[in-house]
């Protein structure tokens, strides 16, 4: 293992955006290159590229390609107008724009198979879906050049194996590490950075595959664990992790520390941060991860931390952060015909599992005469009717007395390590959701005791996400 320090560092979609975007991530990495021996570079795709490619593919499993062309016309522009602007020399920006332009004919290519076939593949999804970062990493790494900065673009089907689970594969973790180090470290060694695609890896058999949406956060999770390196930055196009969403708050500030756990009951409810797998790879490789804006380098942004401190208070605040997900419905099965009876949560959970809905948020008295959980709004319809035929004999039989769903609700969620070791925390949540009127549905405390989440009317959310930002600000 190198002794040199070796840092890896994500872009995301709008920090290589455009021209101007790219600007800032090539003056990031230049001084990232003073200030570190190694640096492995890893990019997403260019803001918007990916939903297009996957667009494009759905409409060609339905048969319409008549939108191709305007994509086409699309990524060019996207992709060649800052290739335009940022490549000075004539040579490579030829050859960096053939290049794409090949890659967009392979989209082409496939979108037209796609609608003979009539169907799209999970496979041919993901070597549709790996387009947008083929694409960027191309357009990247020549711009780092130009710039005089020594860089190669590499894709890390060449040295991510994954599982064949396509659109969700997982690496293998032991083959990864060889040929990732294998791959990288001459490139490192000879004062290179290596500049990769998110997103991306391939079976052993060179099959594509996609880590899942989001997933480039994972991929330099992993090429940072088994490198290993010693950090491992996401540029994003926000200052880190904030206290609550600023749209909603306005004095919502940005937190210069967040534990894992934390983060991880926070990336659960959608603040779109992090992609939540990319944890545990740099837990257990016991390295740093910061979160910074490409738009604001100087900003120290939000750090990663493997545990709270001592009560888990910062600033003598125990909670954190509030989040809110919006367009959720309480469905709730009751009856008395249910206390004791063993078996109702799996079948209820089982039907709802059939229609490929994941639940949020669970609750059950202790009276067993009802359970109540939480589903995304536009699922509901298809989980009461699957709920309904799979509990027919009950309802029947009076055993379930109704099967219902709320109208719109959203579930609130405070976030702060130090709850577990503080007293009253929920005493205070609740008195102050009550000062503000806000009337609560349900509640769910997350069993590490990090998190408390609250279903409130639709209506009520900005209001019981300012009132419980109050407690932390004040
Ligand atoms: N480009 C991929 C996506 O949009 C991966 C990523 O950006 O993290 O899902
Ligand atoms: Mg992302």
């Amino acid at each position: 293992m190198s002794e040199q320090k070796t840092l890896v560092m994500k872009f995301g979609g709008t920090s290589v955006g455009s021209a101007n975007a790219l600007q800032y991530a090539v003056q990031i990495i230049r001084d990232a290159k003073r200030d570190w021996e190694r640096v492995v570079v890893v990019t997403s795709a260019m803001s918007g590229v990916t939903n297009l490619l996957l667009d494009s593919a759905a409409s060609a499993s339905h048969g319409k390609v008549d939108s191709l062309s305007e994509t086409e016309a699309t990524l060019r522009e996207k992709h060649f107008s800052a290739a335009d602007a940022l490549i000075k020399d004539e040579t490579l920006r030829e050859q960096t724009k053939t290049e794409i332009d090949t890659l967009i004919q392979s989209l082409v290519d496939l979108c037209k198979a796609i609608a003979i076939l009539g169907e799209a593949s999970p496979r041919a999804m993901d070597a549709v879906a790996s387009l947008g970062e083929r694409m960027s990493v191309r357009l990247l790494a020549a711009v780092v050049n130009d710039a005089g900065i020594k860089a190669q673009g590499i894709e890390t089907t060449k040295f991510i194996v994954t599982n064949a689970n396509h659109q969700n594969a997982h690496p293998d973790f032991k083959t990864t590490t060889e040929k990732t180090r294998g791959t990288l470290n001459p490139l490192m060694d000879a004062g290179i950075v290596p500049i990769t695609t998110g997103f991306i890896g391939a079976t052993p058999e060179g099959a594509i595959t996609t880590l899942g949406r989001g997933g480039s956060d994972y991929s330099a999770a992993i090429i940072g664990a088994v490198l290993p390196a010693d950090d491992v930055w996401i540029w994003t196009d926000v200052d880190g992790v904030m206290t609550t969403d600023p749209r909603i708050v306005k004095e919502a500030q940005t937190l210069p520390e967040i534990s894992y756990n934390e983060i991880a009951e926070l990336a659960y409810y959608g603040a779109k941060v992090l992609h939540p797998k990319t944890i545990r790879p740099v837990l257990d490789a016991g390295i740093g991860l910061r979160i910074c804006n490409t738009f604001n380098p100087s900003h120290p942004g939000t750090r990663l931390i493997a545990s709270v401190k001592s009560n888990g208070k910062v600033n003598g605040k125990v909670i954190k952060a509030v989040t809110a997900i919006r367009k959720q419905r309480l469905v709730t099965i009751e009856g008395r015909g249910m206390l004791g009876v063993p078996g109702v949560a799996a079948r209820a959970f089982g039907a709802v599992a059939s229609t490929g809905t994941s639940v949020p948020l669970i609750t059950q008295a202790s009276s067993e005469q009802s359970i109540c959980f939480a589903v995304p709004s536009e699922l509901t319809p298809s989980v009461l009717s699957a709920l309904e035929k799979s509990f027919a004999r009950e309802i029947e039989d009076e055993d379930i007395d109704r099967v219902w769903a709320t109208e719109d609700v959203s579930i609130v969620t405070v976030v702060g390590a130090g709850m577990r070791h503080t007293h009253g925390v929920a005493g205070r949540v609740f008195s102050q959701l009550g000062k503000n009127d806000v009337n609560v549905l349900a509640i769910a405390q997350g069993s590490s005791e990090v998190s408390i989440s609250l279903v409130v009317d639709a209506v009520d959310t900005e209001n019981a996400v300012k009132a419980l930002h109050e407690l932390i600000v004040q």
